[in-house]
């Protein structure tokens, strides 16, 4: 297929998706166009939203909170059973519309469908669950009691290469919790957004839900930032790089916003001589490899012990070069294009400074269908084989490209996993079970997600999702994530008819 017939299928499947979906292409076209990874032409166009329609959207979305704090929390859970519901009638549709804006091969992009999916089951069981204890009080005749209250509105800054999933993860809670919520996705997949919200806007229409409780704009980063800097967000959600968490951070701060940032990774597995290697090598390729390296959570860095390196390395490179690199939209595809050709320019700029660091590329590295997709960025990805954890390991390329380090003992192999600024995910590959204690042990990995025999990716719904460090410390659809949407009051009670004051004090 040349550029032009591929893409002009990809139109085709894009709108009939889109309008399955209830979107019409048309009617939200707009000066923003939408490029297709897949052949880096456009696909579409969108609106575009300014500062002052991002003001309006918090405006009307604290507006809206008034109404939706008072609605019973388990009926606000029947909006997300329905949302999760027109999520999985339309798993297929939504999956099209992420695969045409972001590249995924069709299965991860049904994936991060399933993941909404997941965590709308999640809340709705929440829904009935937003437990405050009692405790005993010290003074006879009185009661201690926390109740939890919703925030009031949440901002949701959402990154492109988890279009959809990530901005579920939040709003699926914060409705719940009784927030409401305004949502600016990232400019590069506005209308897997559009299509998200409108999905949402069918659920609250027909249950019944008060206009104004989510909001979309399509503001890119400038304009975005009423988000950051406006009082009325009681709650930044922020998923993107550490630079991006960087500029935001400090102005939430000041005035005494709630920020949960899920930032950059810069993700390891040790792999150890007792491991199953069968095991830890389809760990490791799938982590490396699949998302084309576009995933927070990518393995980029492979500590392995020197005694099982060489051998280790070239059963990897043997892996690399079965996988199918191509066009997301056939079936055998495995790695799907990058986002654009600044990544693909990352990767270069990496793979050049990790060999003036003194690397030796095992494999991978070059552009491929570049004679096909003349604006499409494909990349083979790389093995890097380093002499230590020089400085362009200790920073997040996102493209695929695995560095490979050895050590010799397990303190060693933690400290250089340890070793860099990013605390997302980690994992160990090994059969002793005092080496995974160890690694899962305080003095082990400090990242949020430490796993032990499996990959660095694939996390699941209700275990916690975050990372420590430059990561930002947020953690997300986890079990208890609801806490975050939610704000404490602490009630004391007293029935007692005299008034005894906490620890014996005498007034009056
Ligand atoms: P990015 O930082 O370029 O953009 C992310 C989002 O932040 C976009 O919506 C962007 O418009 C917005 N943004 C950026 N600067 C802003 C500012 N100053 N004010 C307001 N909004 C701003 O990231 P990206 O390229 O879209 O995504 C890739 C990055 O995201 C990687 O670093 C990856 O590791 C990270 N990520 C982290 C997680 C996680 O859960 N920890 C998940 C997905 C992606």
């Amino acid at each position: 297929m040349t550029t032009q017939v591929e893409t002009q299928s990809i139109v085709a499947e894009l709108e009939a998706a889109l309008a399955r979906i209830g979107v019409n292409a048309a009617s939200v076209a707009g000066p923003n166009p939408v490029l297709t990874p897949v052949t880096g032409e456009q696909i579409a166009t969108t609106y575009v939203s300014n500062k002052a329609d991002v003001q309006a959207a918090i405006t009307a979305a604290d507006e809206a909170f008034r109404t939706w704090r008072e609605v019973p929390a388990p009926v606000r859970g029947a909006l997300i059973k329905r949302w999760g519901e027109l999520l999985t009638e339309h798993k297929e549709d939504l999956a099209i519309v992420v695969a045409a804006e972001v590249g995924k091969i069709h299965s991860e992009a049904l994936g991060e469908v399933q993941e909404m999916i997941d965590i709308c089951d999640l809340a709705v069981g929440q829904s009935r669950q937003l437990f405050g204890k009692t405790m005993p009080s010290e003074r006879p005749g009185h009661r201690l009691a926390e109740t939890w209250h919703p925030l009031g509105v949440v901002g949701v800054i959402s990154a492109f290469n988890f279009p959809v999933a990530v901005y579920a993860w939040n709003t699926a809670l914060a409705l719940v919790a009784g927030d409401t919520v305004v949502w600016k996705p990232a400019e590069s997949c506005r209308l897997s957004a559009v299509a998200t919200n409108a999905l949402l806007a069918k659920a609250a229409a027909e249950v019944g839900a008060p206009a104004g409780i989510h909001q979309l704009v399509l503001a890119d980063r400038h304009d975005g930032e009423p988000l950051v800097s406006d009082p009325r967000v009681a709650l930044l959600s922020a998923t993107g790089s550490v630079r991006m968490g960087r500029e935001i951070a400090p102005t939430v701060a000041a005035r005494f916003g709630r920020i949960l940032l899920e930032l950059g990774g810069n993700n390891a597995a040790i792999v150890t001589p007792s491991a199953d290697l069968d095991l830890a090598l389809r760990g490791v390729v799938f982590a490396a490899a699949g998302t084309a390296g576009q995933r927070c959570t990518t393995l980029r860095r492979l500590i392995v012990h020197e005694s099982i390196a060489d051998a280790f390395v070239d059963r990897i490179v043997k892996a690399y070069g079965t996988l199918t690199i191509g066009n997301p939209r056939e079936e055998a595809t495995l790695v799907g294009p990058l986002i654009n050709k600044n990544s693909f320019e990352a990767q270069q700029a990496a793979i050049a400074k990790a060999v003036a660091e003194g690397g030796t590329v095992a494999c991978g590295g070059n552009r491929v269908l570049s004679d096909k997709f003349e604006n499409g960025y494909y990349v083979e990805p790389a093995v890097v084989r380093m002499p230590s954890q020089t400085s362009v390991v200790e920073d997040e390329t996102f493209a695929p490209i695995l560095y490979v380090m050895t050590y010799k003992t397990l303190d060693e192999a933690i400290a250089i996993q340890n070793g860099v600024p990013q605390g997302l995910s980690s994992a160990i590959f090994t059969n002793d079970q005092m080496e995974a204690e160890i690694f899962l042990s305080a003095r082990g990995s400090d990242c949020g997600i430490a796993n032990v025999n499996i990959g660095t990716s694939g996390a699941e719904i209700g275990g916690a999702f975050g990372g420590e460090k430059e990561t930002g410390g947020g953690r997300e659809s986890g079990a208890d994530s609801w806490k975050a949407y939610m704000r404490q009051a602490t009630n004391t009670i007293n029935y007692s008819g005299q008034l005894p004051l906490a620890q014996g004090v005498k007034f009056l």
